[in-house]
C-alpha cells in the first residue's frame, strides 16, 4: 500500500505549490473530488500542469496560457497519462481545486476535500495504469483518513453549473470495480 508521511504520498513526485491554505479548524477531508486537465487543451505530457500549479506556467509558452497564468488553482495530486503520480499540496491543506461548489448540501468543498487530477479529456478514454494509480491513492486515503468511499465524486458533480470533468470518458463502474477489490464495498454503476 502507498504511504502517506505527513501528508504527503511518499512514492509521489513531489512539486509543492503555493495554491493552497489550512482547512478550517477539526475538518479531516471526508471526500474525494476527481477532475481531468489537460495542458494546452487536448494535448498530454509536456511541463505546463506543474508550472500552473505552481504558479509559474510561462503565459508566452501556447496562446491558451495568456487566460489561464493568473489563475492560483493546483489539485492535491495529478495522474499523468502513464500512471505517475505528482502531488502539489498535502492532504492535510485546502487546496484549490474545487472553486465554488457545493456536495450534498454543503457548500466550499475545498474545506473539506480531496482533489485528484487524471491527466484527460472528458472523451479520452483515460488509461489503465490513470485507473490503477488513483485506485492505489484512494485505497491509501481511505486508510489514512478513514475517508468513505461512498464519497467520492467528479467536478461535475459538484459544480454542475460550471464544470464537465472529468467527463462521460471516466468509467465509474471501473474504478469502482477495481476498489471493491480492495475495500469492502459494493461495485455498483
Ligand atoms: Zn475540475
Amino acid at each position: 500500500m502507498m504511504a502517506i508521511i505527513d501528508g504527503w504520498l511518499s512514492s509521489a513526485r513531489h512539486v509543492p505549490s503555493p495554491h493552497f491554505n489550512q482547512r478550517p479548524q477539526g475538518v479531516i477531508p471526508h471526500l474525494l473530488v476527481v477532475h481531468n486537465i489537460s495542458l494546452p487543451p487536448g494535448e498530454f505530457g509536456g511541463p505546463w500542469i506543474d508550472q500552473l500549479f505552481s504558479g509559474n506556467l510561462d503565459p508566452t509558452a501556447h496562446p491558451y496560457f495568456q487566460e489561464i497564468n493568473h489563475l492560483k488553482v493546483a489539485a492535491h495530486c495529478l495522474i499523468r497519462r502513464d500512471g505517475e503520480i505528482v502531488q502539489y499540496v498535502a492532504f492535510d491543506e485546502r487546496a484549490w481545486h474545487a472553486g465554488q461548489s457545493s456536495y450534498q448540501g454543503v457548500d466550499n468543498c475545498n474545506d473539506f476535500s480531496i482533489g485528484i487530477e487524471l491527466e484527460g479529456t472528458d472523451d479520452i478514454p483515460y488509461t489503465e495504469a490513470q485507473y490503477q494509480a488513483l485506485t492505489s491513492i484512494t485505497v491509501a486515503l481511505v486508510n489514512a483518513y478513514s475517508l468513505d468511499p461512498e464519497h467520492i465524486t467528479g467536478h461535475s458533480d459538484i459544480a454542475p453549473e460550471r464544470k464537465t470533468d472529468p467527463g462521460p470518458a471516466f468509467d465509474w463502474k471501473h474504478y469502482r470495480a477495481l476498489l471493491s477489490h480492495y475495500l469492502d464495498i459494493n461495485p455498483r454503476g
